[in-house]
């Protein structure tokens, strides 16, 4: 019996995902594979080596970057957060990465400094969604003096939906139609969809879209499960029974005694925890699988233990692997439980969880 929490990471179901994002994007557009945050929890080198027939990598900070470079991976990759200071500037032109610029400071720097080796530099307007990124007045003047500017060898125009995973939100059109207008005046490269203005806009693929949740086989629409647009969970996270028993009616699980059984119990204790980024907020009735069949959270997420009411399940034996979101347990469903959603569901894993390629 193995102790370990384990997160499978199915290579071929992302692979099958960038496919599903390819599929629906014309033939010209180049899909970026967003794999910031360690893949979004699956493994930054697992990811990028199943992913290698995405045109570009997004990651968010250099750091990413050097972790995927010092494993020879030689694909473009693109700062999403852009640089900050000299050092990681010259990092970016010596290592052949793309960068966001988003501020005057960026500009500033980039303008003070003469690089060998000219960069592709993604201009980021701030269409709407009021985090990074320059007016598009902004954008538009300082065009020509980005393009004519030496160190810098290609420019990408570039914008983020705040309400695409809801695709009849008015910001949607507004926000499509401000990064337009500031378009026009060029013919420059020009992306805006993240996954779920991927699969509901069409209109806004234009020439680079950068998918993310959806390459991890998740639906980034809260009232549209991934089976839809043909997604396959990326992850299963599984670990052991470690321990059953009976316990009387009237009896309490747990800390606080937030759980009592109305009836005689079978009751399973399996060894994860919110220690390993199983959420503790997650409510009694949460379900969980094992040998093919949901049972019940019961009692509140300890750190390293949870437990189940087996009662339903005779044929439950101790060293069972349960799995808690995966194959035939969406996380998206997991994560609407919780009251969150399966992007952080997926991050906060910890580092205890074993990843495994399979
Ligand atoms: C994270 C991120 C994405 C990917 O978003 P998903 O919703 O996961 O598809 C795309 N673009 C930018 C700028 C991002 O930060």
């Amino acid at each position: 019996m193995s102790r370990l929490v384990t997160a499978t990471i199915h290579m071929e179901a992302l692979q099958h995902n960038l496919q599903q994002a390819r599929a629906r994007v014309g033939g010209g557009v180049q899909v970026v594979a967003v794999i910031k945050a360690n893949g979004y929890g699956h493994g930054l080198i697992t990811v990028a080596h199943a992913l290698h027939q995405a045109d570009l990598y997004a990651v968010g900070c250099l750091d990413e970057a050097l972790q995927l470079r010092q494993v020879h991976i030689e694909k473009p990759i693109l700062l999403l957060e852009g640089f900050e200071g000299e050092e990681e500037l010259r990092a970016i032109s010596q290592l052949n990465l793309q960068t966001v610029v988003h501020s005057e400071q960026q500009w500033g720097l980039l303008q003070s400094l003469s690089l060998k080796q000219p960069i592709t530099i993604w201009l980021k307007v701030d269409s709407g969604m009021g985090r990074l990124g320059f007016t598009p007045q902004q954008a538009e003047a300082l065009l020509p003096e980005l393009q004519a500017h030496p160190s810098i060898s290609r420019v990408v125009l570039t914008s983020h939906f705040a309400n695409a995973d809801q695709p009849d939100h008015a910001m949607n059109r507004q926000q499509q139609e401000c990064f337009e207008r500031c378009c026009v005046t060029t013919d420059l490269p020009r992306s805006l969809c993240n996954s779920a203005a991927l699969l509901s806009n069409p209109t806004a693929h234009v020439e680079f879209v950068r998918p993310g949740i959806m390459l991890y086989g998740s639906s980034p629409f809260a009232d549209q499960s991934a089976a839809s647009p043909q997604l396959k969970p990326a992850m299963t996270l599984q670990a052991p029974l470690i321990a059953i028993k009976s316990i009387k009616a009237g009896e309490s699980v747990g800390y606080g005694s937030t759980w009592v059984a109305e009836q005689p119990t079978r009751l399973g204790v399996i060894a994860i925890g919110y220690g390993h980024g199983y959420p503790r907020q997650l409510p009694n009735g949460t379900p969980l699988l094992i040998r093919g069949a949901r049972v019940p959270l019961v009692g509140r997420v300890s750190m390293d233990m949870i437990t189940v009411d087996l009662t339903a399940l005779a044929e439950a034996e101790v060293g069972d692997l349960v799995t808690l979101w995966g194959e035939g347990l969406p996380v998206d469903e997991i994560a609407q439980q919780a009251g969150s959603i399966s992007y952080e569901l997926l991050c906060q894993l910890t580092s205890r969880v074993e990843r495994v390629a399979g």
